[in-house]
């Protein structure tokens, strides 16, 4: 079966010929065609402090609404733009876009709230990333402590001596560094503490967990000292349900991001002050870690 995907383009595919590799080439054109057409978006996920679901930060998230297959997750299409360094191209965007859309909601009065944006281990490998970073920061005129990268366990744990010399660059100009995933890698205490980091975010799985299975409850209660011990921030990823969010504000974790506090958004009404939420008001002003 052809299909028209509506460029014009006319290409040969059907889900039915299915194999995952024949899926696999199909999207890694179709990444390269939507880097060209500029067809992705990003959508802003707030991160609120427990204590009174004040904004500590917003995670930008990259969408990709396909022309014919419709919405298509991060989690495909990510990998793919990775294993073909496509990442470089779209990575570039994502960060420029997130620094402009910050700066705009700065301007607009939202002032002490970062923006964080997911970098992958193929940009760390080959961009100049101190650079890289800082040059989109002027271009788009956010300040460096509006900025904080996410990076995932694993890729920080096999970042080579001159990345992470020019993460702890970054930090030194005031932009936060994020442990992504973190449970997921490798990591150990030792290696941690020795890690130019100031945010652990714990992994979903971590939290899915920690309601029916006490081990990882103690699990929790374990990172969550951690994060007293080497000061760093702790923030739970994929909070659903009220009874996640009191285990974990009894566990002493800092921030939550999740379903029930609020869903990734494409846009925010800034000048509104608040988003309506399960739990709260979340006040737009925000009162987060940004204090440049
Ligand atoms: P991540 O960085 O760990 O992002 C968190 C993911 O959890 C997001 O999925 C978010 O929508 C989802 N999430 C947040 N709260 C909940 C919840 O309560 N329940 C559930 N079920 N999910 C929740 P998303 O947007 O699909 O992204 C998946 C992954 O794709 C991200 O995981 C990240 O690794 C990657 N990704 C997304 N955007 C970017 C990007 O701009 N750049 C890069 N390099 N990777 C990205
Ligand atoms: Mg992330
Ligand atoms: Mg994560
Ligand atoms: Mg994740």
């Amino acid at each position: 079966r052809a299909k028209t995907d509506g460029r014009g383009i006319f290409r040969v595919y059907s889900p039915e010929m299915g194999s995952k590799i024949r899926r696999y080439h199909y999207l890694l054109e179709e990444i390269r065609l939507a880097i060209a057409s500029q067809n992705f978006t990003l959508s802003f996920q707030p991160i609120v402090n427990v204590d009174d679901c004040s904004i500590d930060y917003f995670e930008s998230l990259v969408r990709w609404n396909h022309p014919v297959e419709g919405p298509i997750s991060p989690a495909e299409f990510i990998p793919i733009a990775e294993d073909s360094n496509l990442i470089i191209e779209l990575g570039n965007w994502i960060l420029f876009e997130a620094c402009r859309q910050m700066s705009a909601w700065h301007n607009a009065g939202m002032n002490k709230v970062r923006m964080s944006v997911n970098i992958s281990g193929v940009q760390l490998k080959y961009l100049p990333i101190y650079d890289w970073v800082m040059d989109t920061l002027t271009k788009t005129g956010l300040p460096p402590s509006a900025l904080l990268l996410e990076i995932t366990e694993s890729c920080l744990f096999h970042a080579s001596e001159k990345i992470i010399q020019d993460l702890e660059n970054l930090r030194k100009e005031g932009v936060l560094i994020a442990i992504d995933d973190f449970g997921t890698g490798f990591s150990s205490l030792s290696t941690l503490a020795n890690l130019p980091v100031d945010v652990i975010k714990i992994d979903k799985l971590f939290i899915d967990q920690a309601t029916i299975n006490p081990k990882y409850e103690k699990i929790l209660n374990s990172i969550s000292g951690l994060g007293k011990t080497l000061n760093l921030k702790v923030v739970a990823e994929g909070v659903e349900v009220a009874s996640q969010f009191e285990l974990i504000k009894n566990l002493g974790i800092h921030c939550v991001q999740g379903y029930l506090i609020s869903r990734p958004e494409s846009s925010y009404d800034v000048g509104n002050k608040v988003i309506k939420n399960n739990l709260n008001h979340i006040a737009l002003t925000g009162t987060g870690v940004c204090s440049p």
